[in-house]
């Protein structure tokens, strides 16, 4: 029996041991092989990387942008191609990954986690569910993140 995992950066628990980034790579495979998992893609992606402090300041803010549309019903693809535009032609002037000796970020008491969608994973609709569920959390929650 393995000890459960508590991470220290968005407090998910895993039973078995695993840590976010293998949980995080476990759900890209899901997704990557099977459309009904792959259509949360966007939301996956983007909540983990929140919740692990991965998004510089303009990403923060880009990124709560695309979430708060995309469930508000804004289709995948227009995201990809805003994503495609204007982060492309914005990297050339700032950074999509936190850097170090960016501004420490404070920490956000999540109330759905990764582990959320972990424990959704046996079937794809409740997965999507659970995923949907986890990024208007995500949202809500994400406020302090964001630079004044
Ligand atoms: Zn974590």
């Amino acid at each position: 029996m393995s000890q459960p995992y508590n991470c220290p950066d968005c407090g998910a628990v895993h039973p078995d041991g695993s840590t976010c980034p293998e949980v995080f790579g476990r759900l890209l495979a899901l997704e990557m092989t099977d459309p009904g998992f792959g259509q949360v893609h966007l939301f996956t992606v983007a909540c983990y990387m929140i919740q692990h402090n991965g998004y510089s300041d303009p990403a923060l803010v880009w990124m709560e942008r695309q979430l708060r549309d995309h469930l508000a019903g804004t289709p995948a693809a227009e995201i990809r191609r805003r994503s495609a535009q204007e982060v492309s032609q914005a990297e050339r002037k700032w950074k999509v990954t936190r850097q170090p000796g960016d501004r420490p970020l404070p920490r956000v008491a999540w109330s759905r986690t990764i582990a959320d969608a972990d424990r959704a994973a046996g079937d794809p609709a409740a997965y999507q569910a659970a995923v949907t569920a986890w990024a208007r959390a995500v949202v809500e929650e994400m406020r302090p993140l964001l630079p004044r």
